[in-house]
């Protein structure tokens, strides 16, 4: 078995622990694979072991990738996320080439994606990210201008708004990471009080995945406990 399954299936065993801990069917908790600086070879690998949502944050880099993984198997049928910040002069190719965006956090960018997403396609899912802890340094709505923000993005015709995403500050427990996310949680519920339909909770890396599956999480991001530590170098 390769690293990269087993890492897989472990992954898979904690957010089914997670899941039964909290009382969830683990069948509503989505594991995202991040394969940022990992190559297409990588990411077949996952795909090998039945994995297809990926997660990218270099566009230029997951453009690349998109396109091999096409080429070397174009039947896997996989779903591209892209999960990095967003420069308005990338918006097409990621209008273009992905299914989910994860960190949109101003209106400018989501009317670049519905107006640039190509036609035929299926309308872009999107995740509003929320600086949950209110990290200066952060990208990120605040709180404040969640309900505003999100009820503009649904009017949107060529997006889906789907959820709330967030990267909160590393914390050292699990009663502290929980914190965060049960603050995600519920301004979700606030939101969709006032009309809207939100079904996703983007929140849960790696270190602190246990605590956002306690609190409602729908899509953990896994990036090294899945690849291994990554190599900015390269
Ligand atoms: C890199 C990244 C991840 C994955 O982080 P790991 O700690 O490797 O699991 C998740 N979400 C975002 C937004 C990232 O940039």
């Amino acid at each position: 078995m390769s690293t990269i399954t087993s890492n897989l299936q472990a992954a898979q065993q904690q957010i089914a622990d997670a899941a039964h801990t909290a009382q969830r069917p683990p069948s509503q908790i989505q594991l995202l694979a991040v394969s940022k600086t990992f190559d297409a070879h990588a990411v077949l690998d996952a795909a090998q072991a039945g994995q297809r949502a990926f997660g990218e944050n270099y566009l230029q880099e997951a453009i690349d990738k998109i396109a091999l993984t096409l080429q070397l198997a174009p039947d896997l049928g996989l779903e591209w996320h892209f999960i990095g910040p967003i420069q308005s002069n990338k918006t097409r190719q990621i209008a273009q080439h992905f299914a989910w965006v994860h960190a949109v956090d101003r209106l400018k960018i989501a009317e670049r994606l519905s107006e640039q997403r190509p036609a035929g396609f299926p309308p872009l899912n999107i995740c509003l990210q929320i600086n949950i802890s209110g990290e200066a340094s952060k990208s990120g709505a605040t709180p404040d201008q969640a309900l505003d923000l999100a009820q503009q993005i649904a009017r949107l015709p060529h997006l889906r708004l789907r959820g709330l995403m967030a990267i909160p500050e590393p914390l050292p427990t699990l009663e502290l990471q929980r914190a965060p996310y049960r603050q995600m949680k519920l301004l979700q519920d606030q939101l969709n009080e006032h009309g809207l339909q939100l079904d996703t909770l983007s929140m849960g890396m790696s270190a602190d995945l246990a605590a956002a599956i306690l609190e409602g999480s729908t899509i953990v991001r896994i990036g090294s406990a899945i690849f291994g530590n990554r190599n900015y170098a390269k």
